[in-house]
């Protein structure tokens, strides 16, 4: 995300604020408030993912709406914790996680703020941004890379970590009570490496296509400091790139919606 077009949406938000009457709090503070999320299995084996931060994805403009995510800083702790209490076993189940680990809701309002981040365990959620918007699946989102665990994210390997990420909140997304209706993972051309919803839609497709259970398979590899591509060639039986071919000739410039 480029700051320049960080800075646009700032504004939007602060337009937001001052012309709703919403998010009115403190300039910059840090809410910082403990999950009472239950914790079985002891301590969480979720190390520092390196603090995984998520740019705006396709719900770029500002969708204002009646039914908010947050009405107080407190609502959406609340929120947030009431989301992992009852999606946090069914993360942890599709992404085989062996613990449901503890978490640490932080709250900022910095309107420049990404929506999440993740560090480990700690989420911390753009107040700003969950005023304004209705995307109960970027805080899922966030949830998932808590139990994806420490895996390798650098250059190489962000775009899958993401993409992986955005399977999961695309899996749960409809249930979700504030759906985002901008969020959809598509086809997009050159696309299936580049993370979020592109890639979302690449993984779900060499599910439906090539082998169910990627998602799972993946994430596991993932969590090994050995991980290289070569993953895909184990699981799918065939090299990343020739499944990325095989993606885009099956849909070729057509952009198709999952
Ligand atoms: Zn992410």
């Amino acid at each position: 995300m480029e700051g320049k077009q960080i800075l646009t949406i700032a504004a939007v938000f602060v337009l937001g604020a001052v012309t709703s009457g919403w998010c009115q709090g403190p300039p910059i503070e840090i809410l910082q408030t403990r999950s009472d999320a239950p914790a079985p299995g002891g301590s969480s084996t979720s190390g520092s993912s390196g603090g995984i931060t998520d740019p705006v994805g396709a719900e770029s403009s500002s969708t204002v709406d009646a039914r908010v995510t947050a009405t107080s800083p407190e609502d959406l702790v609340r929120r947030a914790k009431r989301l992992y209490r009852k999606y946090g076993p069914v993360i942890q189940k599709a992404l085989d996680a062996a613990t449901l680990p503890e978490i640490q809701i932080k709250v900022t309002y910095d309107p420049k703020a990404y929506p999440g981040v993740t560090d480990g365990n700690v989420v911390t959620l753009s107040y700003p941004w969950f005023c304004s918007h209705k995307d109960d699946g970027a805080i899922i989102h966030e949830f998932a890379h808590v139990l994806q665990g420490r895996m390798r994210y650098d250059d190489e390997t962000s775009w899958l970590v993401e993409g992986l990420a955005d399977c999961i909140r695309a899996a749960i997304e409809p249930s979700l009570e504030l759906r985002s209706s901008g969020f959809h993972p598509e086809f997009q051309p050159g696309g299936a490496k580049l993370g979020y919803q592109t890639t979302a839609h690449f993984l779900t497709w060499l599910g439906k296509k090539i082998r169910p259970g990627g998602v799972k398979a993946l994430t596991r590899a993932l969590r090994s400091t050995s991980y290289t591509h070569d993953e895909f060639t184990k699981y799918y039986g065939k090299t990343l790139e020739v499944l990325v071919r095989g993606y885009e000739k099956s849909f070729g410039a057509k952009s198709v919606k999952a």
